[in-house]
Order: C-alpha cells, then structure tokens, then sequence
C-alpha cells in the first residue's frame, strides 16, 4: 500500500511536539502514552502552562475593579486576550467578542439572550443531525418556553451533510439556524460559508459551533459571513473553562443580558438597572482570568506554528490513520465526507466500542467511546457508540501504527 506521510513538516512537528510534557508521560506500567482524544480536549504546550502559572506567581488581581497597578495588569492582560482571540477568528473588532466559559455557555447565551425574546409560538429552530447536544438543547429549553421547535436539517450515509435540504427547510418560520463548523463524531467540514449565505438571503441568522474548527483550520468569521460563532479554549491548546461567542455588532447591541451580577451594568437601583455596551453586558461576575492568559499564550503557539501548517500535518495524519485502520478486518468507519478534520470513528465488527477503548487503554492508546454527546447522530446511524480517534498536530504516524497494532491485538482478544 502506498501510505506517503508528509516529510517536509514530519521533522518541524517532532520539535513542536516537543514543547508538550504531557505526551512524554507512560501509563499502564509505562506504556508510552498514544493520545488521541483530541477532540476531547487537546493538550497544552509548555508556554500556556507557564503562562498560567506566571499569572498567579506575580500578576494575580481582579479585573477591572480596582485602580491598583496589579488590577490593571491583570485588566491588561484580560483585554490582551480578548484582542488575541478576536484577530485570530478575523472578528471586526474585539468588541465583538464575548468571553465565556466554552461553547456551551455560548450558545445557551444566544438561547437566552437572542432567541428567547424572539420566539413566539410555531417558530422554529434549524439545527441538523450530526451536532453536539451543545448545538441542540439549549435551542429546546428556549422552544419548550414558548411553543416552537427545533428541527433538524438530514445528513447522508457518508457524514456529509445534506446541503439542499438544509436549505430547504430555511423557511419564515426559522428564527435561528445552526451548525457545526467540524463534527466532533464524522470529522465532516461543513461549508459553512455556503450556507450563511443562503441564510443571509432569506434574512435568517446562522450560528456556527466552531469547537473542532478553531483548533484545527483557519477561521475567519466575517469571510463564512455567519452571524454568530461559538468556540472553546480548551480544545485549541488552552485552558478549561475559556471560549467565546462572537456575534456582529448590531446583534450583540440586540441582545438583553443573561446572567445578571457585577460588572455588566451601567447603574443598579433596586427597582432596576440599566446595562454596559457589549461585551461586558455578557460578562457578569469574575472570570476566568488566569485561563484567559494562557489562552492568549496557546492563541500565539498556534499562530508560531501556523493554521495552514497545522491543517496541512493534520490532513497527512487522517489520510495515513485512515488507510491504516482500512487494514484491520471487520472495522468500519463512521464519517467519510470528502471534506474531513482528523476526527475517525470507527466500529469493530463483533466487538463493542467500551471493551475496545478498554483494550486499546491498557495499550497506552487513549481514544474516546461513547455517543459523544451526540445521541440524535448516533440514532441516525443505528449504533449506541462509536470508539473515536481524534489527531493534532503533535500525533504521529508511529502513533497511528500504534493503533493499528493494538487494534489488532484487542480484536484477536475480542473474537
Ligand atoms: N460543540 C462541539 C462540536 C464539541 O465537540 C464540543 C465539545 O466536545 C462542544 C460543542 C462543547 O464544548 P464545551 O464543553 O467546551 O463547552
């Protein structure tokens, strides 16, 4: 078979993974640990875990509440990070990027803050089969309260998205539509671009979870010409409990707030209270400070090694594993759009998707199992689970025979 791994970047890359100290730790007795859950969470490089540390060693204060030299480095660096996220997705300005906790908490923002004073009952929202249960129930919460529903646009066999039917459901009646940019189960890249501007057209707004995108492409938002884009830090080499919901302005001027508290307001009487511009109007409360530093941190490792360069390796990785993991009789794979992150979920026939990341484990290979939170995909599919093998930029082609082998090992196992 010929399987061509990509030379030029292969020995870049070595130094790069380098600079991650947890991919040097063994498991199991000392087993080299093989990770690929990446689309779980990702690892994070030397800098941002310094970055964090360094924060809270000399410059740890609170934001903006104090005049204090240290609150305005902490408020600088805060900002800083703002600034770094907002230029790295192309955002028009950092105003227009508000800080949140992930991308959960982004898109029940847009639940709560933008959809639920517009729904009235029999409206509807679009989202489609292959999202994240992120990408689904906050749309239902909202809809529950106020008589609409959330419909899904159909996928085909391959893990593509059915583009003309997503379209064909965009109707007066759908006061939001949704997708995700990458899907965490196919690895499928949806044209994204393509169907904000069908949206657009009929006056629809779109909202695209861009989780697995961010860590993985370039992104910039005003050229997918979406209206909303939600990601989260802890996926692209950040730290948890950090992402962003980007809106255009006007929208983000739109929205009533969601969590009420400290530092979102303009002036608090008892009886009411009037409200900051965007996008500290979405801020309530302290954040997460420290981990929006090391986010800037990861924010400029991933610019040092580039977005193309890391989709080009990423690409090399997927098209290797996949023509290897074709090797292992009886395993089939869940997702082959022509367009695909390095996401592979696959099946072993006889074998279910737990025992086998068991096996897989006790080899030193971390994958997921399960429905990853992805229920309606999985019931599209007529599975309960799938084991999963998500690759970045710092895996490996010896890491992907890795698999191959245990695989084979657990299958002999299994049979
Ligand atoms: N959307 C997608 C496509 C994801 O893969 C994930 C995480 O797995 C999420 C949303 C939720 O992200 P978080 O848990 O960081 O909010």
């Amino acid at each position: 078979m010929n399987v061509v791994a990509t030379p030029r970047l292969a020995a870049d890359f070595a130094g790069i993974r380098a600079q991650f100290p947890l991919l040097a730790r063994t498991v199991h007795g000392g087993k080299p640990l093989v990770y690929l859950d990446n689309a779980n969470t990702s690892q994070k490089p030397l800098g941002v875990i310094e970055a964090v540390d360094r924060f809270y060693r000399e410059r740890n204060a609170n934001v903006a509440r104090a005049v204090h030299a240290l609150s305005e480095e902490a408020t600088n660096l805060y900002e800083g990070a703002r600034s770094a996220l907002a230029r790295f997705i192309n955002a028009g300005s950092p105003q227009e990027l508000v800080l949140t906790s992930g991308t959960t908490m982004a898109t029940n923002m847009v639940a709560y803050s933008y959809l639920l004073p517009r729904l009235q009952p029999g409206d509807v929202v679009l989202t489609t089969t292959m999202e994240h249960h992120a990408n689904i129930v906050p749309w239902q919460l909202v809809c529950q309260r106020t008589g609409a529903h959330v419909v899904a646009a159909p996928i085909r066999s391959n893990g593509e998205l059915d583009v003309e039917g997503f379209i064909a459901l965009l109707d007066p009646r759908v006061k939001l539509a949704c997708v995700t940019h990458v899907s965490n189960v196919l690895g499928t890249i949806n044209p994204v671009a393509e169907l904000a501007s069908a949206c657009r057209s009929r006056g629809i707004p779109l909202l695209v979870d861009g989780s697995q995108a961010v860590p993985h492409l370039p992104v910039d938002v005003r050229a997918i010409g979406c209206d909303f884009y939600a990601f989260t830090g802890h996926k692209m080499c950040g730290p948890t409990g950090t992402g962003g919901l980007w809106a255009r302005r006007e929208i983000l001027q739109s929205m009533v707030p969601f969590f009420g508290g400290g530092e979102m307001i303009r002036e608090v009487r008892i009886e009411d209270s009037t409200f900051a511009d965007p996008p500290a109007r979405f801020e309530a409360g302290t954040p997460n400070i420290a981990g929006f530093v090391g986010l800037a941190e990861a924010v400029r490792f991933l610019e040092s090694v580039g977005m193309a360069h890391i989709a080009e390796r990423e690409h090399g990785l997927l098209q290797y594993a996949t023509a290897r993991l074709h090797e292992v009789p009886g395993l089939r794979i869940i997702g082959e759009a022509p367009r695909k992150a390095a996401v592979i979920s696959f099946l072993v026939e006889g074998a279910h998707a737990h025992d086998l990341a068991t096996l897989l484990d006790l080899e030193g290979i971390a994958v997921r199992s399960g429905h990853h939170c992805a229920h309606p995909l999985m019931r599209h599919f007529g599975v309960p689970a799938t084991c999963r093998a998500s690759f970045a930029f710092y895996n490996t082609e010896q890491e992907a025979d890795l698999l191959v082998a245990a695989l084979l090992k657990a299958r002999a196992l299994l049979a």
